[in-house]
């Protein structure tokens, strides 16, 4: 029998795979509902607003509509607005369009003309092997020079992974850029030849995304409320018995409850803290490290406005907030732009983000303060009259694990793994998206399928 612990989206897509070949497993899930980082809030009148706490929609690809299909959730299926393919950077207190194409890119005025040489100059770059320790910042600050770092790159990653660009590797996270350089020496040749600049399309679901998870969940064998407190093999080092007994904790008619059930094989799907203690007592060495990814705070604001109270067409995708600038959030997506039936007709939805790793003191403000400044920034930049008619606050003390150094520390200590029946798939490692968790989660299924002959 199979334990897996989580039922964020990497959890449920194991245990997807592992159903459709009726192989046995069970769920454990410490909260009272499935979808982890998927969370979304459905409130109003007929439910006239729809807030994303956690992940705000999905990359599709063949491999993820494929799985969409297989689970019967097509017809869900909402594809992100066209005119959400353009994005928008603040720059001197004012979104501007980032240019998207090569001609707009060279030929516009987003970037300054020592910019655009150098953009220019990159294509004769020579073929380089980069260090593991390379980040995403000096890769690119090298090629294209700091405006492109500060004002395009940089918001980027802050975006996505919540992240510094000079400390997040490009090993790990754009893997692809490696390749090209040293393949082709220049990154643009390479996007050139392998035409990989076309963008993946945004989707979610007419629900949310974690209608997603729910639906995923419905066959499944998932116990919510069920906190996984330990996972421990007494017998493990003279390598007796493979089966490791699991400490769970829930609650009977009011009641907690200890339960020890054992199992062949174990998955973690849960954050560094929460794995690092269940393999402690048997992976000292791998469990420290582990515990020192790094995994900021980030705060989620929803701000519904009138449509009429801002002087701003939001036509994009949202804009980000370059460090460099000094703004107190990292940016905002604009919610009622990229999806139907975010907020009604008349009113926008914004999603603010104040926090991750570069704006972590701001996290630590009182949550009224927190909301105070970020409303003032939204009114300012917008120019916004009015206050918000409502107003939603998130905080994840640990929002997205960071793609830095301790990871290449991580990934030699996984090894000790190795032949011990635990297999870690957590966002933490191998790729943070809600698209790389389904796509991991599947890969360890069928791999885990085709070892066992079954
Ligand atoms: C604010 C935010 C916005 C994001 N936006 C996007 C986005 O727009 N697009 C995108 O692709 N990605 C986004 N991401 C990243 C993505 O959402 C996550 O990386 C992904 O959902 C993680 O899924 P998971 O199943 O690996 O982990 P989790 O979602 O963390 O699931 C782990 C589960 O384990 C459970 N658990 C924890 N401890 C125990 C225990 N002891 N016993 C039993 N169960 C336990 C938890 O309750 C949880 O349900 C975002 C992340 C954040 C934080």
């Amino acid at each position: 029998m199979i334990a897996i612990v989580g039922a964020g989206i990497s959890g449920l897509s194991i245990a997807w795979h592992l159903h459709q070949k009726n192989i046995p497993y069970q769920i454990f899930e410490s909260s009272d509902e499935v979808g982890g980082y998927l969370k979304t809030l459905q409130m109003g009148k007929n439910k006239a607003y729809l807030f994303e706490k956690g992940a705000n929609s999905l990359l599709m690809d063949d491999e993820i509509l494929d799985f969409i299909k297989q689970t019967n959730f097509e017809d869900e299926l909402i594809y992100a607005n066209k005119i959400s393919n353009s994005r928008f950077i603040v720059r001197d207190g004012k979104p501007k369009k980032l240019p998207t194409s090569p001609q707009a890119l060279l030929f516009g005025s987003f970037f300054s003309t020592q910019t655009k040489t150098k953009i220019f100059r990159e294509l004769y770059y020579k073929k380089e092997e980069l260090a593991p320790t390379t980040t995403i910042g000096d890769f690119l600050e090298n090629r294209f020079g700091k405006e492109v770092v500060d004002y395009a790159v940089s918001p980027f990653v802050t975006g996505v992974y919540a992240a510094d660009a000079y400390q997040l590797l490009l090993k790990y996270t754009f893997p692809k850029l490696t390749e090209y350089a040293q393949n082709y020496g220049s990154v643009l040749k390479g996007f050139i030849k392998n035409k990989s600049g076309s963008r993946k399309k945004s989707v979610s679901f007419r629900r949310g995304m974690q209608s997603f998870a729910k639906h995923i969940a419905k066959n499944l064998n998932v116990q919510l409320n069920h906190t996984v407190i330990s996972i421990k093999n007494s017998d493990f080092i003279e390598r007796k018995s493979r089966r490791w007994k699991l400490e769970i904790e829930s609650e009977k008619q009011g009641k907690k409850q200890i339960e020890i059930l054992e199992f062949d094989k174990v998955f973690l799907t849960t954050p560094p803290s929460v794995s690092a203690d269940f393999l402690e007592p048997h992976f000292e060495k791998l469990a420290l490290t582990i515990k020192k990814i790094h995994y900021p705070t980030m705060c989620l604001i929803h701000s519904v406005f009138k449509k009429e109270d801002i002087d701003f067409d939001l036509n994009g995708f949202g804009a980000l907030h370059p460090k460099v600038e000094n703004l107190f959030s990292a940016g905002t997506i604009w919610s009622s732009s990229v999806f139907e039936g975010r907020s009604p007709k008349d009113e926008v939805l914004f999603t603010g983000f104040v926090g991750g790793r570069q704006w972590q003191k701001n996290t630590e403000l009182p949550k009224e303060e927190i909301l105070k400044r970020h409303t003032e920034e939204l009114k300012q930049i917008y120019g916004i009259k009015n206050a918000p008619i409502i107003q939603q606050f998130t905080k994840w003390d640990k929002s997205v694990p960071q793609y830095d150094e301790q990871l290449l520390k991580v990934e030699k200590q996984l090894k000790r793994l190795k032949k011990s029946d635990i297999y870690i798939c957590a966002n933490w490692f191998g790729g943070v998206s809600v698209a790389d968790c389904i796509k991991k989660g599947r890969n360890l299924a069928l791999q885990f399928i085709a070892d066992s002959n079954l």
